[in-house]
This record gives structure tokens, C-alpha cells and sequence, in this order.
């Protein structure tokens, strides 16, 4: 009773917060900025560039030496010369350089974590005007795919709206502030999901936010069922998207998925279009992708991001450990909006072969090709030149799947990698409800 009233309160103050007359106003701007020529949309780029650089060199002394009197067309150079690429590790060596005053967080102040699956924890102090603009962006993303405020939508990510060991449906809560059925996806599982299904299919959701990785296990639990659900669209975030996973979401669960992608230090937004581009949001932030050395790179490099939104902490330059490349041309949708490849995991995820040459996971998916009676599984790198493949196991499961599965990495991913099944009774989500399937757990010098 008191559990389901502090979500009461949690949902309908959050529905104050975000989904007001403000953040709708907001929204629509956004919207029409995508109509913008590429000229205006540039200038409006550098004009919020000059605004950011600006209150860094006024708000943290880390920057406090820098002449701010660039005019906004010269910012994306002044940045380029006078500001240095920073990252996780620098904000958590030097607080007092990159907070703002003293690092206290004022009270009309939001913190903003990360989540700690990679590394070590990190907060940001973030004002109220970027918190209600990052609902204005994920919203704008939404009518990408036709979904509007006032729709039904379901959510199936790591909130917690049901007890882990409750066995009795409910495993959701019913947010009526958002019109919003929020999935518990800690019960999805032999004995609950069968409720799950049910109730989905009785609400009726014109979109549902999901982990890809929830997605995937709900697609595979249907499958297993032959029932399928058409939910109109999927929007994914938070973790990669793996081919293997869209094709079974979209067999079972949603025709349509949209991915988004972002990250709590809110430096990038990228999100995918109606032909399934990935679109690097320009009014949303400023984006650089930089090799090792920190210059610019037509490759596969690291993405940097620069606030445009955040003044209370303003983070500049800051580089992430997700890689991508641009992509060049137009897309069909007609967004002026650039253009990159889809994200690649984490760095510190990223695996490589028996050379030692990176192997994507795109790739690896190859290896699942045919391979029978998986309920779930997990790539890990254990060692230079080794992997782990860990499996839990269906009913049907025999020494023919993994010998499949390993003639099919020697054949189709990497011949020379030594690769070994290992079965598990369960491979677990992170605290978040996340679930990492690629993980490099070899201990490595440098990175
Ligand atoms: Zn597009």
C-alpha cells in the first residue's frame, strides 16, 4: 500500500516536472528545427556552442584562463585550439577544477549519475532547464515514430514497480499521469511472463521503451509461445542493438524499432530515423569523433561531445568510450541532421581476436547462425586470445549446439581465437537491469 503510494507520488511529480506546457512548447521548437536550411541549423549550432564555452570559462576554473570573446562563428575553432579533450577520469581527478561552486549542488539543482557498469561512478550537477530539454529531445525522437503525448505507451527497462519476489501478478504499475504501463523486467521469466503478455496485450500500447536486451527476452518468450504482439513501434536504448536481436523483436514483438542513443553526462544524442539511420541530434549537442591522438578522424574513433544544454556544469569536449564514424550523404528522410554508423559498445567491452584485431559484435552474432536451444548467452574475453562463450542452456540443449556454435566461430568470426562453451543455470542483469552480451574480462595495461 505505501509501496504503490510513493509511486504514485514519484510518477505524478515527474509527469509535473516533464510533461508540462513548458516541455511541450519545448518539444514542438525542436521539432521545428528539423526543417531548419543547414546554414541556420549551423548557426544555431555555434550560437548555442558559444553559449556553453562561455559559461564553462565563467562557472569552473578549469577554464577560468581562457579569453571567451570568439565571436559564434569562430567557436568551433576556439574550441578546437583553446579547450582539451577531457573524459571520465579527468572530471573524477580534478572535482574542484571542473565543478561548479565548490562542487555543491545548489536547490534547484538536479545530480545526474552514471551508472558505474564500466569504471567507477560519476555525478554531474545538471539545471532544470536540461532536464526538461532532454525529455523535449527524447519526445521529438518519439514523433519520429508517430508516437504522440496522450497515447498509450509500456515500458520494460529496470524500474522497479514490482517486489523481485513477488509471484502474483501484478509485475507492472500503471502510471495514469503518462498513461504509461511500466513492466517489471526482473519477472521476466518461465513463471510470470505468460501475466506480462497478457497485460500487454490487453493495454494495447501504441509504443514500448525497452533495454534491447528486455526486448529480446520478451521476443524470445513469445516465440517460444508462437504468440505474437504488434506493438507499432519499438523505441531501444541504453545498451547496443544487435542484429540478432532486432530480427526476432521485430518477428514477434514490434515491426519497427527506433533506437536511441545517449548517456548520463549528456554530451551526445544520436537517434534513428524512419529508414533506420542513426542521426546525431547538432541542436542537442556538439559532436566530434577523434582518434587516439585526439584529431579529428574520418574512421572509427571516439565520440566527443560538448553540452549545449547543461550551464550549470557545462561539460566540454568530453570523450566517451563509445566509438563510431560518420557516415557521409543524406539520409531519405530529409533531416539535415549528420549521419554516423551504429555505436559500438563500450571500449572496455570491445573484444578482440587471435591477432589481436578488434572483433565487432555485429561479427559475432555470425557464430550464433543456426545454433539451437540457447536461452541465453555472453561473449566474454578472458585472455589475449581467448574467449568464454557462457550459455544457459534450453530443454534440448546437447554437445551438437556447442560444437555448432564453435565450428561457426572458426568458420565465420575468427579462426584462430581458442573459444570454450561454458553452461550456466542463469547469466545475470546489472544492478541497472541491464545485460552486457559482449564483456572483455582480461586483464589489460593500458586502455
Ligand atoms: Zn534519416
Amino acid at each position: 500500500m505505501l509501496a504503490s503510494l510513493r509511486k504514485e507520488v514519484l510518477y505524478g511529480g515527474r509527469a509535473l516536472l516533464r510533461d508540462n506546457y513548458l516541455s511541450r512548447r519545448l518539444m514542438w521548437r525542436l521539432v521545428g528545427q528539423e526543417r531548419l536550411a543547414p546554414e541556420a541549423l549551423q548557426d544555431l549550432q555555434h550560437r548555442l556552442l558559444r553559449r556553453s564555452m562561455q559559461a564553462a570559462v565563467a562557472a569552473l576554473p578549469y577554464y577560468r584562463h581562457i579569453r571567451s570573446d570568439f565571436s559564434a562563428a569562430e567557436a568551433p575553432q576556439a574550441l578546437r585550439e583553446l579547450f582539451p579533450v577531457i573524459d571520465k577520469p579527468t572530471l573524477l581527478q580534478q572535482p574542484a577544477a571542473l565543478y561548479p561552486h565548490g562542487g555543491r549542488k545548489r536547490v534547484w539543482e538536479a545530480w545526474g549519475k552514471t551508472s558505474g557498469t564500466t569504471g567507477s561512478p560519476l555525478t554531474i550537477i545538471r539545471s532544470m532547464a536540461s532536464v526538461q530539454m532532454e525529455q523535449a529531445f527524447i519526445k521529438r525522437h518519439w514523433t519520429w515514430g508517430g508516437f504522440h503525448d496522450g497515447m498509450r505507451r509500456a515500458s520494460l527497462r529496470g524500474d522497479l514497480v514490482a517486489a523481485p519476489e513477488r509471484r502474483q501478478p501484478p509485475f507492472w504499475f500503471y502510471n495514469r499521469y503518462n498513461q504509461q504501463l511500466l513492466l517489471s523486467s526482473r519477472h521476466l521469466n518461465e513463471a510470470c511472463v505468460d501475466a506480462i503478455i497478457d497485460e500487454l496485450e490487453r493495454f494495447a500500447p501504441a509504443m514500448l521503451q525497452a533495454y534491447p536486451s528486455t526486448a529480446y527476452t520478451l521476443a524470445q518468450f513469445l516465440q517460444r509461445r508462437g504468440r505474437r504482439l504488434r506493438i507499432p513501434v519499438l523505441f531501444s536504448a541504453s545498451e547496443p542493438l544487435y542484429p540478432h536481436q532486432q530480427e526476432l523483436i521485430e518477428q514477434w514483438l514490434a515491426p519497427k524499432i527506433m533506437d536511441m542513443y545517449g548517456m548520463a553526462e549528456r554530451v551526445a544524442f544520436a537517434t534513428q530515423c524512419e529508414h533506420g539511420e542513426t542521426h546525431i541530434n547538432p541542436d542537442y549537442s556538439y559532436v566530434e569523433i577523434l582518434d587516439e591522438q585526439g584529431r579529428p578522424t574520418e574512421d572509427y574513433g571516439h565520440i566527443v561531445g560538448t553540452t549545449f544544454h547543461n550551464l550549470s556544469q557545462p561539460l566540454l569536449r568530453y570523450r566517451l568510450s563509445d566509438r563510431s564514424r560518420w557516415k557521409p550523404g543524406q539520409c531519405r528522410c530529409g533531416r539535415p541532421f549528420p549521419m554516423i554508423e551504429s555505436v559500438t559498445g563500450k571500449l572496455e567491452d570491445a573484444i578482440t581476436g587471435g591477432d589481436g584485431a578488434f572483433v565487432s559484435p555485429s561479427v559475432l552474432t555470425f557464430a550464433f547462425k543456426g545454433v539451437q536451444h540457447i536461452r541465453k548467452s555472453q561473449v566474454a574475453q578472458t585472455a589475449p586470445g581467448q574467449w568464454e562463450i557462457r550459455l544457459v542452456p534450453d530443454a534440448g540443449f546437447s554437445a551438437a549446439d556447442s560444437e555448432l556454435l564453435l565450428r561457426n566461430i572458426r568458420e565465420l568470426v575468427d579462426a584462430t581465437v581458442q573459444a570454450r562453451v561454458v553452461l550456466r543455470d542463469e547469466l545475470p542483469n546489472t544492478a541497472a537491469g541491464k545485460f552486457r552480451w559482449v564483456v572483455n574480462e582480461s586483464p589489460r595495461s593500458s586502455f
